[in-house]
């Protein structure tokens, strides 16, 4: 009776759907062409003496949350410096991006609100529409006409949202912005936009898909564990927007501020950011590879050069064999499988940093050419 969580793994495993976390001595050593820190600032030297200056002056906790014992002016320093980095007049920090997009979600959206989700929308995304009993209406990935139909078939006094990824976590496309803006104004529904992908790599400076577009979403959420290589999640909007989720958004409410060392690496990456081209660079490497896999592999366009590069392979089990023949050259890539993508479109999902010499860059695509070619 109770062993139906064995006989589940069994199913899994058949599926070649089972995961494992890659051991970490790996990690530390083999080449590792899909991690999210684009720009190379987690390991920066300068970003981590900040971090560490940050623990030396307020410590390793920040033993309370923001409401409570947990502020710092670290906190109110990096808010500020998001909300002028981003365009708009406030800025929330949460733990994590995961948790930025649970605590807007909810505290926006009940069940007399009506969601319009893109389907490729990423998985915090998703679970955020649910645990609001808001009603889930899915539109077709980055399709239009298909959003505008169902705007139109719920023009009703309900709240709408329009939810959606900037950057597209798995596939490295972009939303249209600028129409997704158009149509939120058009059918009275709030624009928000998940850019945790887009920060520090797209538009001017790296200010993310929106400024890319030239547009301001009524909530845009971050996170600064992707390129500003820390930890933690971000919501930038009006000020009264921004009062009104200190009140409703629980993940900020009940949990503990993020840590100093977080907080502080942060703010050095964020000057980085702003002095440094990193980004343009980023971009260079991206077309480059690209260009040389397209041959070889499916890849599937994108607007914007973003630092994701899927290489579509389809079956489970090939990218698994994919992976596994990487592993003869050191290099760690791991296959994304379902359900993280739609059934029957298993891929790598190869990712640069700014700071890869020419050198590795130039091995990872032989590499790649390679294995594709043996198996
Ligand atoms: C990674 C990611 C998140 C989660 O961010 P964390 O800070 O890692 O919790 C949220 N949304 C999107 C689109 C992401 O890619």
């Amino acid at each position: 009776m109770r062993n139906w969580i064995y006989t589940r793994l069994q199913t899994i495993k058949q599926s070649s759907l089972y995961r494992q976390i890659p051991e970490g001595k790996e990690q530390e050593t083999y080449f590792t062409p899909a991690t999210n820190d684009y720009l190379g600032l987690a390991t920066d030297p300068r970003v981590k003496k900040a971090g560490q200056e940050a623990i030396e002056r307020y410590g390793t906790g920040s033993t309370g949350s923001r409401l409570v014992t947990g502020n710092r002016t670290l906190h109110e320093r990096l808010e500020n410096k998001l909300a002028d980095y981003k365009g708009y007049e406030a800025c929330l920090l949460f733990s994590s991006g995961y948790l930025a997009n649970l605590g807007v979600i909810t505290a926006l959206a009940d069940e007399q609100t009506t969601i319009f989700s893109d389907e490729y929308n990423h998985a915090s995304i998703i679970d955020g529409c649910r645990l609001s009993k808001a009603h889930i209406v899915v539109y077709r990935h980055n399709d239009m006409e298909d959003l505008e139909e169902k705007l139109k078939s719920y023009r009703t006094e309900r709240k709408k949202l329009i939810i959606t990824d900037g950057v597209f976590s798995m596939d490295g496309d972009i939303a249209p912005l600028d129409q997704l803006d158009f149509l939120a104004k058009a059918y009275d529904a709030l624009l928000i936009v998940d850019d945790a992908h887009g920060t520090g790599v797209l538009g001017d400076s790296g200010r993310g898909t929106a400024s890319y577009f030239q547009v301001q979403p009524d909530v845009l959420i971050g996170t600064l564990s992707k390129a500003v290589g820390s930890e933690g999640g971000f919501v930038c909007a009006s000020r009264y927007v921004i009062d009104y989720f200190i009140q409703q958004a629980r993940p900020f409410i009940f949990q503990t501020a993020l840590s100093p060392a977080n907080v502080g690496s942060a703010l050095m990456s964020l000057h980085l950011m702003q002095t440094e081209n990193r980004h343009r660079i980023l971009q260079k490497k991206v077309a480059k590879v690209r260009k040389a896999l397209q041959t070889k592999y499916t890849i599937p366009a994108s607007e914007a050069l973003t630092p994701i590069i899927p290489l579509l392979i389809g079956s489970n089990q090939a990218s698994l064999q994919l992976q596994e023949a990487l592993r003869d050259y050191r290099i760690h890539l791991p296959a994304i499988r379902p359900p993280t993508v739609p059934e029957g479109s298993s891929r790598l999902r190869c990712t640069l940093r700014s700071t890869y010499t020419d050198v590795e860059i130039n091995r990872l695509i032989q590499a790649l050419l390679e294995v594709r070619q043996k198996l």
